[in-house]
């Protein structure tokens, strides 16, 4: 058979082209094309951080609290 980059003749049961190297059978599991695997979605990340500022406001407004607390028992 002849590669298809090179059009060089290769053995029939080769795997690779000698000469450029090139794979003379498709590969069987394709790479993701659309999205990386190790990258999550951007609204989730959005949403942690939503929920991070949630739990600061919270614990800011709270030792505000106890700091007023005092102030109203007099
Ligand atoms: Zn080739």
């Amino acid at each position: 058979m002849t590669c298809k980059h090179c059009q060089t003749e290769i053995a029939d049961k080769a795997l690779i082209c000698y000469r450029c190297g090139h794979a003379t059978t498709e590969p069987r599991i394709a790479p993701p094309s659309n999205a990386p695997l190790f990258e999550r979605p951007r609204h989730s990340r959005r949403r942690m951080v939503a929920l991070v500022i949630l739990v600061v406001f919270v614990l800011l407004v709270t030792r505000f609290l106890r700091l007023l607390i005092p102030l109203f028992q007099r």
